[in-house]
């Protein structure tokens, strides 16, 4: 789909989606991780793919392998910093680099956030924050001596707008937008040689709701679970927001906003905060 921003940035940067380089994505197991990897390797890159989830990365290593592709695989948990530490230097190891860093492992966290456990919290903060926290601590020094790459972390349109019902998902994918534009500020203030980019998908078909509760206590949760199920099973395909995530690489280009009809939202919002206008309530069923 290249009905994005035009892409009117020419790529001052070495190109990294270039044959024969490396990727490293986390979440790469299922949806938008898998189709971004599959992307990659449509481009002749070589690929690792990180995931939780063993019997899924089996599935996949096997089949990609079959299909010819340059893969490997590891189980890693992005909430613990060693193991993303580990997971770059097996990319050393079996590629000798890391040209691409995707730190898109994320999970919904459906629950309520004010009475539930601290725990619905400290899960969610530690998958979708600190997750791309350490990825990005990882692959910094490796890219800089390279003089080469870019990562793209996965945020989400819930990190440029609010809803009821899941704070700590909507928290968490606002602190991804916010520390993937000071890295690429503090990129430009040195001009550094490495880029980034943040994927803010609005609705995509995958299995990111298959994994959370289906019923929560909490009315409001529990009606924010029902329209995020019903709209990621209608969401586009995972891989048209690939397709866009690969676009916006060679552009160099730092926003990815994958659906052109959700872009007002974010900026109608920024209205209402210059002109101290109070939040009003998105449309959730449409
Ligand atoms: P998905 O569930 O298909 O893929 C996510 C993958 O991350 C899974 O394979 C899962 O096992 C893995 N994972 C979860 N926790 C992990 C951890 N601690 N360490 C390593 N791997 C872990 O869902 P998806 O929709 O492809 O999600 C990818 C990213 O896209 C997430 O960050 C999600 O928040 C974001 N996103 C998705 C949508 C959507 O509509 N699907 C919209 C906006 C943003």
């Amino acid at each position: 789909m290249s009905d994005q921003q035009p892409d009117t940035v020419a790529p001052a940067r070495p190109p990294v989606v270039v044959a024969g380089n490396v990727a490293v994505i986390t979440g790469g197991a299922s949806g938008i991780g898998l189709a971004v990897a599959e992307a990659l390797i449509g481009e002749g890159m070589s690929v690792l793919l990180a995931d939780i989830d063993a019997p899924k990365l089996r599935d996949v290593e096997a089949r990609l392998t079959e299909d010819g592709a340059s893969v490997a695989t590891m189980i890693c948990n992005t909430t613990a910093e060693p193991e993303v530490n580990a997971l770059i230097e097996y990319a050393l190891e079996q590629f000798g680099g890391v040209h691409i860093m995707f730190n898109n492992a994320g999970i919904g966290g459906v629950g309520d956030a004010w009475e539930d456990s601290m725990d619905l919290w400290h899960r969610v903060v530690d998958v979708n924050l600190l997750g791309v926290v350490h990825g990005i601590r990882a692959v910094l020094p490796v890219m800089q001596q390279q003089g080469a790459g870019h990562i793209v972390n996965t945020a989400s349109m819930a990190g440029l707008g609010a809803v009821p019902g899941i704070a700590p998902y909507i928290a968490t994918k606002h602190a991804v937008v916010g520390l993937s534009e000071s890295l690429f500020l503090e990129q430009l203030a040195t001009g550094s040689p490495l880029g980034t980019s943040v994927l803010c998908p609005g609705f995509v078909k995958t299995d990111l709701m298959d994994k959370e509760p289906d019923a929560v206590d909490a009315p409001l949760a529990q009606f924010t679970n029902e329209v995020l199920r019903a709209g990621i099973e209608y969401g586009i395909p995972a891989g048209d927001v690939a397709d866009q995530v690969v676009a916006a690489i060679k552009a160099d280009r730092f926003w990815i906003l994958t659906h052109e009809d959700m872009r007002q939202g974010p900026a109608e919002r920024m209205q209402r905060a210059a002109t101290g206008t109070n939040p009003t309530l998105p449309e959730l069923g449409s």
